[in-house]
């Protein structure tokens, strides 16, 4: 199935009337950078139909000559983007749908997850040139209520956050640390700026000043720290009006950039288990227990583990809809870390397949051995 499947996937998903949860997992796979062309990295992934992603383990010219294949492996996923996929396409098939829902007054979330270097700042905030998820998505926000409120009257309302260290921060207005607070309204951060924007343009110099407000790592100054999550909150406000009555429309998106995962879920190749040391990022392994909670139907999610899922706890549980969008670098020197993005990517589909009520055959690929050892013979004999 295409991309044409994915809306089909979440319209099925809505008419079982299930509304609990749902998550869908994308995979972006990055342009070679100029440092890893220079030092001669060879490309060790390749993303195929849009869906398929295959990942080879380069093995020494004598090994493959003697065992005439290649240790690699293969995924598949609601979508993957190739290198060349443009902002608004990545936009247009992970988001577009949830902002949809935002405005029907279902929240919704979307992750960045993947490694630092892998392209999660740019996938979320982009450039001025190329602007992200972010912008596009406030862009999209305010053509659409602008059609469809029926007095004129709208508010949206930006709230930009980081969380480092278990610490909640203000990237609109950098000060002291703020404290999370449980009211009727769910948890707050006590004295956060709500920002009540106007048009798009402004959004990108507002966020791009919020991003320079970031924490960055003590012994890496000048570099965006690997260890802080940025989360912009957009609450978005309407009404309408059907045949006799005015309805508000009230619906929260959630835009995450997460913290790099390298050094917080680092997985042993040869076990299979999580390496759990004293530099395991506390937000991020809450979140994926929060989300395996979710989706398995659990009665309690373990929202109050971290401040990360405090902060989401009425983005990502109740009906709500979610989204993963896993990066990766396509540099062999970055073998470890992509496969570990996409082993954790590829549970957290998994999960979902097991929740979700959608035909299993239509979620899986089909097994096709050859074609796949085609592939990544193809893809090791170019490098
Ligand atoms: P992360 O936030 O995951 O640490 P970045 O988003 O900062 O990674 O990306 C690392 C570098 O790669 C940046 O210089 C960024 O501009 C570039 N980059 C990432 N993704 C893309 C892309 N899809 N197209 C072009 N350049 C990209
Ligand atoms: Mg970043």
């Amino acid at each position: 199935r295409g991309l044409m499947g994915i809306k089909k996937i979440r319209e099925e998903l809505e008419t079982t009337g299930d509304m609990g949860s749902q998550i869908m997992v994308f995979v972006r796979l990055r342009p070679m950078g100029k440092k890893e062309d220079e030092t001669g990295s060879r490309t060790c992934v390749r993303i195929v139909n849009k869906r398929d992603v295959y990942l080879t383990e380069f093995a020494s010219e004598t090994d493959y000559l003697r065992l005439k294949r290649v240790r690699g492996r293969h995924f598949c996923f609601d979508a993957s983007f190739p290198e060349s996929t443009s902002q608004q396409e990545v936009y247009s098939t992970t988001t577009a749908e949830i902002v949809e829902g935002v405005l029907r007054g279902r929240n919704g979330s979307v992750f960045c997850y993947g490694a630092t270097g892998a392209g999660k700042t740019y996938t979320m905030l982009g450039t001025i040139e190329n602007p992200g998820v972010m912008v596009l998505a406030i862009k999209d926000l305010f053509s659409k209520i602008r059609q469809r409120s029926f007095d004129g009257k709208h508010s949206v309302l930006l709230s930009y956050l980081e969380v480092y260290n278990e610490t909640v921060r203000d990237l609109l207005s950098p000060g002291r640390p703020l404290v999370l607070r449980e009211d009727k309204q769910g948890i707050t951060a006590a004295g956060l700026t709500q920002y009540r924007a106007y048009s798009t343009d402004e959004v990108m110099q507002l966020l791009l000043q919020g991003n320079r407000n970031r924490t960055t790592e003590p012994t890496r100054v000048n570099e965006t720290s690997s260890r802080s999550h940025a989360i912009l909150q957009v609450v978005a406000e309407y009404q309408v009006k059907d045949s006799v009555n005015v309805i508000t429309r009230v619906g929260k998106l959630s835009l995450i950039d997460l913290a790099g995962s390298e050094r917080a879920l680092a997985t042993d190749l040869r076990t299979q288990r999580s390496i759990e040391g004293a530099n395991i990022n506390r937000s991020l392994l809450a979140l994926s227990s929060c989300i395996n909670a979710l989706v398995e139907g659990k009665k309690h999610i373990p929202y109050r583990n971290s401040k990360l899922t405090q902060l989401l706890k009425d983005s990502l549980g109740g009906p709500c809809n979610t989204v993963m969008i896993a990066n990766i670098s396509p540099s062999n020197l970055s073998f470890n870390e992509t496969q570990n993005t996409l082993h954790w990517a590829d549970r957290a589909k998994e999960i979902r397949n097991k929740a979700s009520s959608v035909d299993e055959e239509a979620v899986q690929l089909p097994e096709f051995e050859t074609e796949q050892t085609k592939l990544l013979l193809e893809l090791q004999k170019q490098n």
